[in-house]
């Protein structure tokens, strides 16, 4: 049975967190890894549970885990606890097979974006909505951008003004997720690089600094901070 949040609304996220290892200490994988006492995976449901047209969340967890992540999220939002693949593509083919065929749009989200407001979510999903097939939220880049051979020589300059950051919620007409995860080859580290594989479009919106991945011990450190006080300022 799949749990609902919006029985009316017409979007399914799904959400891979099934890196190896869920125990906490040293190693934990991103999605467990504790923000002001939580694990990011209950900060980044939360704000996908209070976008309002999210009928249904899919969180993919390790096979051994599900009982336990279904219990931590119980408490948090109705969500559907799968078990992940051995590959982030496989659990997010796995999740994808939870979603009913009348759900037009899915999303796929990184836990380690936990802050991510829920304002980005029904953004992503408003584009899907409004008939691109395929959509990411993306910021400029603002570092200089230079490709290195691996002894560190510099090779050249990249011109900026053409490259984007790229977030997460991905948004796709559902029918666009599943064919380009059935044509998928080779393993990819997002969905939208799947469809493009596949020769479809893929459109960018304004992504959000709060959607930034945590993963470095400053990010946690500036997420705890922007807990505690109002942004955009
Ligand atoms: O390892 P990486 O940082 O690329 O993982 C990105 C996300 O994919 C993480 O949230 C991780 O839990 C998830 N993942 C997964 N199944 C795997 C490997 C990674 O759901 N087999």
């Amino acid at each position: 049975m799949t749990a609902q949040l919006n029985p009316r609304g017409d979007v399914a996220v799904l959400v891979p967190a099934a890196g190896a290892g869920l125990r906490l200490g040293p190693g934990t994988p991103k999605a467990l890894r504790l923000l002001a006492g939580e694990p990011l995976l209950v900060h980044a449901v939360r704000r996908v549970a209070a976008a309002a047209s999210v009928r249904l969340i899919v969180v993919a967890a390790p096979a051994a885990e599900i009982d336990a992540v279904a219990a931590m999220l119980a408490p948090v939002a109705p969500v559907t606890v799968v078990a992940g693949g051995a590959e982030r593509q496989e659990s997010v083919a796995r999740a994808l097979a939870a979603v009913p065929d009348d759900v037009a749009i899915v999303l796929v989200h990184d836990a380690a974006r936990a802050l991510t407001p829920p304002e980005l979510i029904e953004s992503v999903a408003a584009a899907v909505r409004a008939g691109h097939p395929a959509v990411i939220p993306v910021l400029p880049v603002v570092d200089t951008i230079k490709r290195v051979r691996s002894d560190g020589r510099v090779l050249g300059t990249v011109d900026r003004a053409a490259l984007r950051s790229v977030q997460t919620p991905q948004g796709f007409r559902h029918t666009v997720l599943a064919a380009a995860h059935g044509a998928a080859t080779d393993p990819l580290t997002d969905d939208a690089g799947l469809v493009e594989n596949a020769g479809g479009t893929v459109t960018c919106v304004p992504g959000s600094e709060l959607a930034m991945k945590i993963t470095r011990p400053l990010d946690l450190v500036l997420a705890e901070t922007l807990l505690h006080v109002p942004w955009p300022p």
